[in-house]
């Protein structure tokens, strides 16, 4: 799948708005080419900044810019929850492309990333918190809730992810992601 950097996501249904960054093809090439290059400080932020892979089960994506036969390959993609309200999605292979095919994300992100920081409990994190514990909800937007809420070091979200593993429709299918992102909440609370 191909967008432009900073259109809207459209790729799978998602409970919140997201913007697309590095959904590279070759229909628009490595896009960015008009950005300043990417520092190694922002290199890092990207890395450091992608707390969980949500959406891995939307299939195997081959790098379209790699030589053919060794084509660097991904699947799932980061969504990456700025402190200035903004929600990003890239696929997994956005750290590749800026590190093998010198693909330069979009500078307005990049600074957004740049404001750092723990994120604090906002409508976002209300709304996965919402969706997640509401068993009308669509199955697979309340798995990648489990995902996402990971965060959000809040208390709240720890009270979520308890309530989500006391599910045994959710435990069943993610009880394995809903303990690694309570571990991962619980952990930056302690800091
Ligand atoms: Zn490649």
């Amino acid at each position: 799948m191909e967008y432009l950097d900073l259109s809207p996501y459209e790729y799978a249904r998602f409970p919140l708005a997201l913007r697309c960054i590095g959904w590279l093809g070759r229909e628009h090439g490595v896009q960015g080419s008009g950005e300043p290059p990417v520092t190694a400080a922002e290199l890092t932020r990207l890395k450091a900044a992608a707390q969980r892979l949500g959406s891995v089960m939307l299939g195997v994506h081959e790098c379209e810019f790699c030589p053919e036969g060794s084509a660097y390959q991904g699947t799932g993609e980061f969504r990456y929850y700025l402190r200035n309200g903004e929600s990003y999605s890239a696929p997994m292979m956005v750290l590749h492309y800026v590190d093998a095919h010198a693909y330069r994300p979009p500078l307005v992100f990049r600074e957004g990333l740049a404001e750092t920081g723990d994120l604090p409990w906002d409508v976002r994190a209300q709304r996965l918190s919402d969706v997640l514990l509401d068993a009308s909800e669509d199955f697979d937007f309340r798995c990648q809730a489990v995902i996402d809420l990971a965060n959000w070091p809040d208390a709240r979200a720890v009270d979520a992810l308890d309530r989500a593993a006391a599910d045994e429709e959710l435990a069943d299918i993610v009880g394995e992601e809903i303990h690694r992102s309570r571990e991962l909440v619980i952990s930056r609370l302690k800091r």
